[in-house]
């Protein structure tokens, strides 16, 4: 099969966050078992192009048709740890990928739908017209609407198109003007609750609305968190529209890159390890506290890894590292914040524990740290709010860091309460979970898990062990990836 897929990110060129990772990581999987994939991606000005191989112009005169005229646009071909990427680039006033970030601009909606327009127009041009697109996410949403209303009918109308959505908090609302910029146009027939039209707001369009009534498939990241969007609303005001096209609509749990997230092989990480011989993660985890300068002495180090924002349950985060203190753990953070309120309130907490020998906090985006905090750490803390699927319970299990994570969406099907869940034996359990949003509700994990550690150290190892033989590799959602490309392949 020939499969194109479209998105706002892919590891590690252009990652904010566990996105990214699934597009690389998809890709790479699904060129693994034959299939022939290609990414497109915009062209941003703060992708890290020391990760591109071979980059060169390979269309240098794409005209996107826009608001009545047309932008030139560069679109460039590069190798991303070898998966074939497209980049789109163009050349107009907006200046749409040169903003020095990915996101968080107030025309992001007009954007992303110039990107998506792009994607279709760069496909037509050049005759490439793939067995399935796959896009990804809001910014994408409006391809399948394009494709279906205009596109389909220049000769892309054997195209069929899979979206998945991986968060949706953000479903690109817009005013009649994106319209009119794509061409799309009869704003009447757009604003209607069966197409376009946002469910709460009359006045708006819904890009992921668009998404899932135009696909002829839709995914969220794991099962669970389809039952929740369905029947909860976590959906953002989408679920009855999800009901509406439920015949069309799963969950698939995404994987781990088994080739970047490995502490057999990882290059960030300074010993090696694996299930058998966990020698090297306790050095591993003597090489973080020099690196953060911790003290070296007998303690459990909880970590946390992943954005800073409501989503996350960071209120929860943070009294975790009080917690984890108070217990005598260390705690390390990794982590970015986009909110303003909670940035600044990161940043006083660590000027604030500064000289605190337990307790680390590098606020920023660091890949290369993030590998040696899953490596050097006993613990992880996934408190969110809600979680589509979540990839840092996940890599976690893979370097034998046991997870602690509130139960829902995607944490709910890959973390195993050790002490709680009547589903599976004691040797297949994981981590620990807890359900409420309170502190109380984490002290009480963090208590069974720092117990665990402190008083029964053999069984701790043997749960670390139990994680790590966890296999959240992508051969299985691969495969129910394809599966979904041939259900509805022309
Ligand atoms: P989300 O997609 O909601 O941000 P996920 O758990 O699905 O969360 O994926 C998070 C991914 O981003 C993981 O690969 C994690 O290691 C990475 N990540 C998140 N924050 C940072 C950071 N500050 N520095 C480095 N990597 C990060």
């Amino acid at each position: 099969m020939y499969i194109v897929q479209v998105a706002s990110e892919c590891a590690p060129v252009a990652k904010v966050g566990g996105l990214g990772d699934v597009i690389y990581g998809l890709s790479r999987e699904l060129e693994v078992r034959g299939h022939c994939v290609e990414i497109i991606l915009p062209k941003y000005d703060c992708m890290r192009y020391d990760q591109i191989w071979g980059l060169h112009e390979a269309y240098q005169d794409l005209w996107v048709p826009w608001f009545g005229g047309a932008i030139h646009c560069t679109v460039w071909c590069g190798w991303v740890h070898g998966q074939i990427c497209f980049f789109i680039e163009p050349h107009s006033g907006e200046n749409f990928f040169n903003r020095g970030h990915f996101y968080g601009a107030l025309d992001d909606h007009m954007r992303f739908a110039f990107f998506s327009k792009a994607a279709l127009q760069f496909l037509l041009v050049t005759n490439k017209r793939p067995d399935i697109i796959h896009c990804h996410d809001w910014e994408t949403g409006l391809l399948p609407v394009m494709l279906y209303e205009m596109y389909a009918a220049q000769g892309m109308g054997d195209v069929r198109i899979c979206y998945t959505i991986h968060n949706f908090k953000h479903q690109g609302i817009a005013g009649t003007n994106v319209l009119w910029a794509t061409g799309l146009n009869r704003e009447s027939y757009y604003f209607s609750y069966d197409r376009l039209q946002d469910n709460f707001n009359p006045l708006a369009l819904n890009y992921m609305k668009g998404g899932i009534v135009y696909s002829n498939y839709v995914t969220t990241v794991s099962p669970h968190h389809a039952f929740e969007a369905r029947h909860s609303d976590i959906s953002c005001g989408l679920g009855h529209t999800l009901h509406v096209h439920q015949g069309k609509f799963s969950g698939i749990l995404n994987g781990i890159d088994y080739s970047v997230w490995n502490p057999e092989l990882d290059n960030y990480i300074p010993y090696h390890y694996d299930v058998t011989d966990l020698e090297g993660k306790e050095l591993n985890k003597k090489a973080l506290r020099d690196r953060l300068l911790l003290r070296d002495e007998d303690k459990p180090i909880v970590c946390y890894v992943g954005r800073l924002d409501d989503q996350k349950g960071v209120h929860l985060v943070h009294h975790a590292m009080y917690y984890a203190l108070s217990r005598g753990a260390q705690f390390v953070l990794l982590g970015s914040a986009t909110d303003n309120k909670i940035n600044t309130w990161f940043w006083n907490e660590k000027h604030h524990l500064n000289e605190n020998p337990d307790c680390h906090l590098e606020l920023g985006y660091n890949e290369e740290l993030a590998h040696l905090i899953y490596a050097g750490s006993d613990f992880i803390i996934v408190p969110s709010n809600y979680e589509p699927c979540g990839l840092t319970q996940m890599i976690s299990l893979k370097y034998g860091t046991v997870p602690i994570v509130r139960g829902v969406g995607g944490l709910v099907s890959t973390v195993f309460d050790r002490d709680f869940d009547q589903n599976l034996p004691l040797e297949k359990r994981n981590g620990y979970v807890f359900y409420q949003t309170d502190k109380i509700a984490v002290d009480s994990a963090m208590d069974r898990a720092l117990g665990l550690w402190y008083v029964y150290p053999e069984d701790f190892e043997q749960l670390r062990i139990q994680g790590m033989e966890y296999d959240y590799s992508w051969t299985i959602p691969g495969q129910e990836y394809i599966d979904v490309y041939n259900l509805i392949k022309a």
